[in-house]
Formats: C-alpha cells, structure tokens, sequence
C-alpha cells in the first residue's frame, strides 16, 4: 500500500492566507484581531512555542502583545493581568502559556480568562460548549486534526476511532470532535492493559501520548490513518513524533509527520479562533469554529 504523507505545513500555509483576508477584512473595519500570549517562567519549549504563535500572529496581520512575567510571579499579578486583558478592547484572544510554574493554579487561571477571549478553548464554560454539540472555540490541537481529516476527505461516520492519551487539551477534545462526526471511538491511556488490542481495531488512530515511537506498524491495522500528535524531543536534538513514522510507511493509508503534521495546525487553529472571536465580537461570525 502507498502511504500518504500528510502535508501540515502545506494545509496551515493556505489556511493562512484565508485568515490573512478574514483578519484584513476586520481591521479594515477598524476592529483588527488581538491575540495577547501570557508566558510566566523561562521554560524553554514555551518559549519555542510563544515565539512561534507570535511569528504567525504578525503573519496573518494581527495585533498581538507578548507579556513574560517573572518565574516567582504571584497568582494574584497573574490574575490581575487577565482581568485587564479581559476588558482590553485591542485584544479578542488571550492565551496563558502552559504549564505555569506551582505557585500558580493553571484551573483558577484558566476559569480567570473571559470565555469569548479563551482563544485555547480550555475554559470549562467553552468546554461545555463543545461537549454539548455546539463549540464556540475547540481547543487548538484537536481542531487541527480534524481540519487535516476534513482535508484528505477521510470518512469518519462509523468508523473505529482511537485515541491514545486523554488530556484535557488534546485527548479528551479530541474523542469528542471524533463522536460529533460519527466515529466509534475508543479513548486509551496510561491504565489501559492491553492498547495493541484498542489500537490494531482503529481505523483513525490518534496517538497524543508523548513518549517517542511508541505506536509501532505491528499495531495497527492495514490502512489505517494514523495521526501523530506527539512531539518528543531525543537526546540527540532531533524531534519524534509518537508513532514510528517509518514503520507506518506501506501499512497505513496515511500518516502525519512529526514535525511538518499536527503542529502548524495547531498554531494555524489558534490563528483562526482569534479571528473568530474578533468576528464574534462585532457580531458577525458564520457559526463555525475555524
Ligand atoms: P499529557 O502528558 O497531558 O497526556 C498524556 C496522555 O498519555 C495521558 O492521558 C496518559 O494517560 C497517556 N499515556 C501515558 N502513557 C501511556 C501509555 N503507556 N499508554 C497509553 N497512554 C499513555 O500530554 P498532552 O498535553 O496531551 O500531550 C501529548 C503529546 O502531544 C506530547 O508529546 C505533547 O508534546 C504533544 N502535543 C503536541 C501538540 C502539537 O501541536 N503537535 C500540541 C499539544 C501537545
């Protein structure tokens, strides 16, 4: 079987461009979209990722503040700097980097930012949203990879769909968009006994994981579409997604590569959801989350 590499990269660069119009649109209307990043602490992945979500911010035309508050920062300066950002007019998303150093409550935090500006889609209100049937902002990851299924037009109505790991910001969303388009679907994890058993029946096998290659070709099913969530950094320097990505290669119909799958999308649907909620607070959005 030839397999078919998805293209991330590909797909969030011309994503971009439609949200490049829609951002141009609005500042021409003088409501350009606001995205504020809040990074508390000098971890360095986060500050990977800040950098790279504010890169694509000034990419796509939007107005965004990066804030790097101190490690020893209370909870209380951080709250404080949410409820300003929340009744800042220049800003319709703000994101609090993860994770947040121990002083801090990531669960206060996140109930702290108003949910028509929690772009990450983490607030339990907007959560619920999702859960019931009607998202207004689906967290980031998942929403990607929905939007890379939509892309290869791969059928998801009643067909075997597993999960492997179910965090609130990646599994748990992820196995909810999955049942809304009418998948079976199976969530594994740390305590499940026997994941070859769940994994080999999927036929989208999502791994979310984070532990390097650990989804290997004898555990999945011929055809398959498998999607690597994970990003995992080896001793060496070099980047691995969770899925053995050679090993994929002639087995599944398609698999994401890690980097260049999952991750641009990820930054491309926190693009979108600033749009919309720069749309949605002039009151003229479609309805839809991306
Ligand atoms: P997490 O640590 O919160 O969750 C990991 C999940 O894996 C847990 O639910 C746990 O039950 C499960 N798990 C652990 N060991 C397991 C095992 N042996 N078998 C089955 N399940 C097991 O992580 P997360 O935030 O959900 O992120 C998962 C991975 O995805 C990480 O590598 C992270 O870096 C990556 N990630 C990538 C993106 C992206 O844009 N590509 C975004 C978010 C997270």
């Amino acid at each position: 079987m030839q397999t078919r590499i998805i293209d991330g990269a590909a797909l969030a660069r011309r994503l971009r461009l439609e949200l490049r119009d829609r951002a141009a649109e609005l500042t021409a209307r003088g409501r350009q979209p606001g995205l504020v990043a809040v990074q508390v602490g000098e971890d360095p992945a986060s500050k990977v990722y800040v950098r790279t979500k504010m890169r694509a911010s000034a990419e796509i035309g939007l107005y965004s503040e990066h804030v790097e508050l101190a490690a020893a920062t209370t909870e209380t300066a951080l709250l404080e700097k949410i409820d300003a950002f929340n009744h800042d007019p220049r800003i319709h998303g703000i994101l609090v980097q993860l994770p947040l150093p121990p002083q801090i409550s990531t669960d206060k935090v996140l109930r702290a930012i108003a949910p028509e500006k929690d772009v990450d889609g983490f607030h339990p209100c907007n959560v619920g949203l999702l859960a019931t049937g009607q998202p207004r902002f689906v967290p980031c990851t998942p929403a990607g990879v929905m939007a890379l299924l939509a892309s290869e037009e791969i059928t998801l109505e009643g067909r075997e769909a597993v999960v492997i790991g179910r965090s609130n910001i990646v599994g748990k969303p992820m196995a909810m968009l999955l049942l809304q388009k009418g998948a079976t679907v199976t969530m594994c994890h740390s305590k499940t006994q026997d994941l070859a058993l769940h994994t080999s029946r999927a036929d989208v096998l999502v791994a979310a994981v984070g532990r390097p290659n650990m989804v290997r070709a004898e555990m999945i099913k011929a055809g398959a579409v498998v999607i690597d969530v994970g990003i995992n950094r080896l001793p060496d320097g070099k980047l691995a997604g969770d899925v053995a990505f050679e090993s994929m290669l002639g087995k599944a119909s398609h698999v994401t590569p890690v980097p260049g799958g999952v991750g641009p999308m990820t930054v491309t649907m926190l693009m979108a959801n600033t749009v919309r909620a720069a749309e949605l607070a002039r009151g003229s959005a479609s309805g839809s989350a991306s």
